[in-house]
């Protein structure tokens, strides 16, 4: 399938080829005809699927093909989305693919002055992408008006929800023109009876676009959980990162202070990291993306409210050093490697009082994640316990491929770990390089094994029992 035959103009054609992309993607596919023909649609598209080419090309031909009927420029398109990363990425979406089409679009979130934007929009604005409270405190201050707005695109939409939009929104709807005047569009990758209450406000009779199973873009990730103690996570962290020479990883934690300390004591271990979440002002966190993107900075500490919107080509490894509370953050958060496919690992490590948000975790994705314990980390009731090398799931894994875990670039026979564990952090790092270095890229049976459906088809979560 080529992008010539989606109906799109010849101008968003060559910005597309501009991109260098090929071929649309199976979202592409499905909601570009769709929008095109004026379809409300409810889609279930995780971010990495390629969901804002999705709904901005088709977006930006209609408001193209549509004569403005006023010198001034209302805005005609409005895309909510949850975060403003996620906010600043889509209004560049929209300036690369609209760069051959004579519109405007501007992007409005909090943590930065707001009369930039106040003149932006009094000078014009097709297409505007914003968070909803920076949008609130303009409509408030009458710097916005949403009375033309043809097209509203809700982004992530779940998410906005889990972080409390809910109200904004709904102050948003009744600025707007009624839903049956205008074009929605909803984009979710979870269908809590929220979402679905939502939708019957917003839709009108919605097309149900589903790509690629929300769990699909997982078989790109290997995924591994390292049995470990609370107390020795930075310590394995850090000897993971060097040991592994791993150039650009994006660690995850629970809280805000978590991922400021955590970055702290990286930084200490004399690797390069920064921390990026709410708290911090706008332009900290557009610098340390920045930073991390161009790569001199090594690590980014981020908390959940991060985990959305990053759009990093080719990340290769995140960690999971605390585990969500919520299940599906999991699935966000490791969706932020193995991106446009691209392989990447996802590795959690999981202290004893995580093991039921880790099975949490493999009954929403219905897969069981590899555990493997990091041969002189044992966890102290393993060490008790177990030989040192045991792997659970992970060691199968290694047999079936032929390999040992102690294979490659370790030599170390198993007396050594004991040794190791018991000497704690120092003998660790001696070695590091060595044979503690977890083999990430190992074949496991997430990459290997059967591939089942984690859910049932979107239809069913969405029109199921309400
Ligand atoms: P998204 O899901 O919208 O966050 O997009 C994920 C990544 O896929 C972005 O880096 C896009 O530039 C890229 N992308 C979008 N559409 C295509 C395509 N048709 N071919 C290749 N890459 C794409």
């Amino acid at each position: 399938m080529s992008f010539d035959s989606l109906g799109l103009s010849a101008e968003l054609l060559r910005a597309v080829h501009e991109q260098g992309y090929n071929e649309p993607t199976p979202i592409q596919i499905k909601a570009i005809p769709l929008i095109l023909e004026g379809r409300d649609i409810m889609a279930g598209a995780q971010t990495g699927t390629g969901k804002t080419a999705g709904f901005t090309l088709p977006l930006l031909q209609l408001l193209n093909s549509r004569p403005v009927d006023s010198n001034k420029r209302p805005v005609r398109a409005l895309v909510l989305t949850p975060t403003r990363e996620l906010a600043a990425q889509v209004e560049q979406s929209v300036i690369t693919y609209g760069r051959h089409l004579p519109l405007n679009s501007a992007v409005i979130f909090g943590g930065v002055k707001i009369n930039p934007q106040i003149d932006k929009l009094r000078r014009g604005v097709d297409i505007l992408v914003a968070t909803p409270g920076r949008l609130l405190d303009h409509a408030r201050q009458r710097t916005v008006d949403l009375s033309k707005v043809e097209i509203l695109v809700l982004d992530e939409a779940d998410r906005m929800l889990d972080m409390g939009f809910i109200h904004d929104i709904r102050k948003i709807m009744a600025m707007l023109p009624v839903k049956s005047e205008r074009q929605n569009l909803l984009f979710s990758a979870t269908f809590s009876n929220e979402i679905k209450q939502l939708s019957h406000q917003l839709l009108n009779h919605p097309e149900l676009v589903e790509v690629a199973r929300r769990n699909a873009p997982i078989e790109l990730i290997e995924q591994l959980a390292h049995p470990v103690d609370k107390n020795r996570k930075r310590e394995i962290l850090s000897h993971m990162i060097g040991a592994g020479n791993w150039r650009q990883v994006l660690v995850f934690t629970r809280t805000k202070h978590g991922a400021n300390r955590l970055a702290k004591q990286l930084v200490m271990d004399g690797l390069s990291a920064t921390a990026i979440h709410g708290n911090k002002s706008q332009a900290a966190r557009t610098r340390a993306l920045a930073d991390f993107k161009k790569g001199s900075v090594r690590i980014l500490v981020a908390t959940d409210i991060a985990a959305r919107g990053l759009d990093i080509d080719q990340l290769p490894h995140v960690v999971n050093f605390e585990l969500p509370n919520v299940p599906e953050d999991y699935v966000h958060r490791i969706g932020r490697t193995g991106r446009a496919g691209n392989e990447g690992t996802a590795i959690s490590l999981v202290s004893a009082e995580e093991q039921k948000l880790l099975r949490d975790i493999e009954r929403l994705i219905n897969r069981e994640i590899p555990k493997q314990v990091l041969p002189g980390y044992e966890t102290t009731g393993q060490a008790r316990q177990e030989p040192a090398h045991r792997a659970e799931n992970g060691r199968q894994g290694d047999r079936r491929n032929g390999r040992s875990r102690n294979s490659g670039n370790n030599n170390q026979p198993q007396g050594r770990n004991n040794n190791r564990h018991q000497n704690g952090r120092s003998q660790a790092s001696k070695h590091q390089g060595q044979s503690a270095k977890p083999q990430a890229r190992n074949p496991s049976p997430t990459r290997n094994g059967p591939v089942k459906p984690g859910f049932s088809s979107l239809a069913d979560r969405f029109m199921g029992s309400d």
